[in-house]
């Protein structure tokens, strides 16, 4: 599975620090915050019944990229859409 290259790495790190997300974990204020290495991609469903519609068909996806805390484990998750980044997305399929 390929891993994110230095320069979109780099992207990240940048787009997060405009928005003024770097530092210290927001939760036990000690750790450092640090990119995972790969894309989340949680799904939209409105309720119990779609989750099972959704299994294996048509479903809404929403890519986010994910910061973790390396002392608490605490993860925060931001869309790759807000951050300006959905092309990393579109890009990182293309080495599936
Ligand atoms: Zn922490």
């Amino acid at each position: 599975m390929a891993k994110f290259s230095k320069e979109t790495t780099e992207r990240i790190a940048s787009a997060l620090g405009k928005k003024n997300i770097n530092g210290r974990c927001p939760m036990c204020h000690d750790g450092l915050l640090k990119i995972v290495d790969g894309f989340f991609v949680p799904r939209i469903v409105h309720g119990l019944v779609e989750v099972h519609l959704t299994f294996g068909g048509e479903q809404t996806i929403y890519p986010c990229v994910g910061i973790t805390c390396e002392t608490c484990g605490y993860t925060a998750l931001f869309s790759l859409a807000v951050l300006g980044l959905a092309d990393l997305f579109q890009e990182g399929g293309k080495n599936a």
